[in-house]
């Protein structure tokens, strides 16, 4: 399991080494379809492709300009990154697991997801709005 900040940064890395062209830090102001290519709207101008990728997360504006999805359903979550208080702490008793807990939470679950030197702990919930999430994280 890995770290978001680490393994993004690494397949940008990857993908700039392959050719890919990155312009970071643009605002993306609308997406829309023409027959034979797409029109990608940016705050550092228009490019035009046959195909484009949303990976725009979960309020994607490339999902709401293109209709694909109306409004997503927004949930809540609690989550923490664990350090053990002392070195000697052993970690590799999760290794190679993850855990899931269909119990600790109304309409959710809660993870333990390892990391090589932490564990990322949280819980999650479909409903909206939850009172004392912090409870929950506690248990
Ligand atoms: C609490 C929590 C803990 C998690 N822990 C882990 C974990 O430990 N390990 C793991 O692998 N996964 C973890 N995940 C899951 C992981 O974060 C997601 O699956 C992953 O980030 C989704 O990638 P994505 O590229 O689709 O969206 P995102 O990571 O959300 O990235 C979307 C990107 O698009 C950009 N963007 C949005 N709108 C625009 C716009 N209009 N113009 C330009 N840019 C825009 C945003 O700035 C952002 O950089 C966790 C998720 C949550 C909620």
């Amino acid at each position: 399991m890995v770290m978001r900040d680490k393994f993004d940064y690494f397949l940008v890395q990857k993908s700039k080494y392959y050719g890919v062209n990155l312009i970071d830090q643009t605002r993306v102001n609308f997406v829309k379809e023409f027959p034979d290519y797409v029109l990608v709207t940016t705050e550092k101008g228009n490019f035009k492709s046959k195909v484009i990728i949303g990976a725009d997360g979960v309020t994607s504006l490339v999902a709401r300009s293109l209709e694909l999805r109306k409004k997503p359903k927004l949930g809540a979550a609690l989550e923490g990154e664990i350090f053990p208080i002392n070195d000697s702490a052993n970690l590799s008793v999760y290794d190679g697991s993850l855990h899931l807990d269909f119990n600790v939470i109304p309409k959710g679950y809660g993870w333990i997801f390892p990391k090589r030197d932490h564990l990322s702990v949280g819980v999650f919930t479909t409903l909206p709005k939850v009172k004392e999430i912090k409870r929950f994280f506690s248990f």
